[in-house]
This record gives structure tokens, C-alpha cells and sequence, in this order.
């Protein structure tokens, strides 16, 4: 089975091509153009979709040496996402899959950075269910409960922003360009955890809120600059390390929680933020401390990718199979979609 591809929910441009759980190629084009505002701009994200979508698609079949005429199957995210930039990945693989007659596939982008963890990659195990998904990204923050591939429940998610926005949003105050989180993390390297103590916030449940400790952070950034106008040039590190030591306390007392309330102790992390040298520390260690399994997918699996798409892909194509049941495959592009 030769699945092909296509994510376009945010900023990037993605398209890869499978060979069963196997990654053939895995082609991502960013949109720079983003930087320079700061955030990213739903308007131009599209506009560059549309440039890209022909070239990355072409480059994915390419690489992974295979002719259109021998995909079994398109995938595609659907959502949840930015519309305009889910409408174009939907519409270009509509045409494409009704261009050479094979069925279309509409992947959820959230259960598709769980299931990420499924594709077959060399030293990297898969996690057997039913396991806990944490999904830690710039635009979200989710404790899933996976008890098979498709079936899973969230239990926790942010109420306010995401924990890479946390990181994000802590950047700019300190004057880092963005995305600043990979910034913070080699910073918070140099640094004193413990040199600035920050609160956590109450949530209940397992749900996320981190909208207070940016507020937090501005205004304890201001009160030192008042004092000291070199403050953030002499404390940089310290300030960075004790916001990453807060975020991670933050995320693992919630992934704790979700331990003991469920049983279960394997826990599988995907999306940008796992790329944290802080997070990744904790993990490792409560894989002692607390004997869990830890799953840590290769990373270029873990941003946004189109591998991710094209794994649920080959999952949805063999259950249908199996069902035999490729009727009513009517589908289109859903910003808000849930898990
Ligand atoms: P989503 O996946 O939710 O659609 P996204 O495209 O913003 O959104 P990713 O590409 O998965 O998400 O992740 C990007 C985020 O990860 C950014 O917020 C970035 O700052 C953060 N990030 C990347 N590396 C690190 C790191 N080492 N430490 C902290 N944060 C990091
Ligand atoms: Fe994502």
C-alpha cells in the first residue's frame, strides 16, 4: 500500500509518501515569511500554501521514487487548523484523488500527532495500548487516553494557551525573536532553575491554563527592569531556566495525575515542545523514579509533518479495507474539529 500525504493546517507546507508504516519521504516547507511578525499570519499562510502545495508534493513522490499511478490512497488533514490553510491542502488533494480514481482520506491532525508513535522507524519502540498521548505544541496542549487507534478520549487540555505559546510568549518578553521556546531551552541550560520562583496555577482536573504565568512573567519582567534596566542582559539564563523549570513542573504534575487516575504508565509525547530539553529530562527520570515507559518519536515526526497524516492514512485504508467499506467518502476541511 502506497499512501501519499498532505498536511497544510498552520504554517507549513507538508507532504510525505508511506509504503505501508514506512516512511518513504517526508517533505516540509516553511514559511519563513511568518518571522518577521512575530506569530504567524492566517492570510499569507495561505497564500503560501498555494505556492507550495504543487512543488512539495512533487518533491515528496520524487524522493520517495514513486509514480502517482501507483498510490493506493490520499491523505489529508482535515482539521482542526487555520480554514484557509486547510482548504487548500483539501481541495488539492480532492482534485488529485478524483484525478486518478483512488479514495481520499480525511485525517485528524491531533490523532495524527498521537499516532505518529505508530510509524515504523528503526530504535524507536511503539507504544502498545492502551497508553496516555500528551500532544505539547504551539497551538495545543492535550492528555489523551488511547485505548486502540481509533478510539481515544482527551482528558485534559488547556483552557487558555498552549504550552508552546507559554514558551513563545515568554520569549518576547525577554526580547528573544520567535518562536522562542528552542531559545528558552539552551538558555535555561546556562541557568539557575530555582533563581526566580514563579507560581503555578490552579487547574483542576488535568486540564492546562497558562495564560496567568505570561502575565506573571511581564510583570515581574518590568518590576526588575524598573530597578535594573540591564536586568534581562545579567539574568537572561537565570530567567530562562526558571521559566522552563516551572512549565515542565507545570506539565508533569498533569501527566502525574493522569497517571495515577488512569493506571496506566506508558506515556507517548508528541508535538513541537517534546523537542524540550527540560521536559525530556523529567520523562526520562520518572522512568526510574516511577517506572513508566516513555515514547519519544524521531523528532522530525513530531512537529507538523505529513508523515503523522500519512501513517493514520495507511491505518484508515487497512481498517477499511478490512471493512470493506470505501463508500461515502464525502469529506471536507473542518477548523474546529474535535478528537
Ligand atoms: P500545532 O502543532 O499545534 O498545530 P505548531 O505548528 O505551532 O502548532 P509545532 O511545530 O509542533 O507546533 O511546535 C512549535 C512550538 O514548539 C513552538 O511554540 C516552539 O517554540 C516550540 N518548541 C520547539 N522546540 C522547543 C524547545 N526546545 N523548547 C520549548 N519549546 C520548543
Ligand atoms: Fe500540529
Amino acid at each position: 500500500t502506497y499512501i501519499l500525504a498532505i498536511e497544510s493546517s498552520c504554517d507549513d507546507t507538508a507532504a510525505a509518501v508511506l509504503q505501508n508504516d514506512k516512511v518513504l519521504s517526508n517533505v516540509v516547507a516553511n514559511q519563513a515569511i511568518h518571522q518577521e511578525y512575530g506569530g504567524v499570519v492566517p492570510e499569507l499562510a495561505s497564500r503560501a500554501h498555494q505556492q507550495n502545495i504543487v512543488p512539495v508534493v512533487t518533491a515528496a513522490l520524487r524522493k520517495a521514487n514513486i509514480d502517482k499511478k501507483q498510490l493506493s490512497a490520499i491523505a489529508f488533514t482535515s482539521g482542526p487548523g487555520l480554514l484557509g490553510s486547510l482548504l487548500v491542502g483539501t481541495s488539492f488533494a480532492k482534485s488529485f484523488a478524483m484525478g486518478l480514481d483512488i479514495p481520499l482520506l480525511d485525517i485528524n491532525h491531533m490523532k495524527a500527532h498521537i499516532l505518529a508513535h505508530f510509524i515504523d522507524e528503526e530504535g524507536y519502540d511503539k507504544p502498545s495500548f492502551p497508553f496516555i498521548g500528551v500532544t505539547i505544541s504551539g497551538g495545543h496542549t492535550q492528555i489523551v487516553r488511547v485505548d486502540d487507534y481509533f478510539m481515544m478520549e482527551v482528558i485534559g487540555e488547556t483552557i487558555d494557551d498552549a504550552v508552546g505559546e507559554a514558551f513563545d510568549k515568554s520569549a518576547k518578553i525577554m526580547d528573544l525573536p520567535y518562536p522562542g521556546g528552542p531559545l528558552i531551552d539552551k538558555y535555561a541550560q546556562l541557568g539557575n532553575p530555582k533563581a526566580f520562583p514563579f507560581t503555578k496555577p490552579k487547574v483542576d482536573g488535568l486540564n492546562f491554563s497558562f495564560s496567568g504565568l505570561k502575565t506573571q512573567i511581564m510583570y515581574f519582567v518590568q518590576r526588575q527592569q524598573e530597578a535594573n534596566p540591564d536586568f534581562l542582559k545579567e539574568h537572561r539564563d537565570d530567567v530562562c531556566a526558571s521559566i522552563q523549570y516551572t512549565i515542565v513542573n507545570i506539565l508533569m504534575d498533569k501527566i502525574k495525575k493522569a497517571v495515577k487516575e488512569t493506571g496506566i504508565t506508558q506515556i507517548a509525547i508528541g508535538g513541537g515542545v517534546s523537542a524540550n530539553s527540560g521536559i525530556r529530562t523529567a520523562l526520562k527520570k520518572a522512568e526510574t523514579t516511577h517506572s513508566w515507559k516513555t515514547f519519544l518519536p524521531k523528532f522530525q515526526y513530531t512537529t507538523d509533518n505529513a508523515a503523522m497524516i500519512g501513517i493514520v492514512g495507511y491505518l484508515k485504508y487497512k481498517d477499511l479495507v478490512e471493512k470493506d467499506s470505501f463508500q461515502n467518502l464525502e469529506v471536507s476541511a473542518q477548523s474546529r474539529l474535535k478528537i
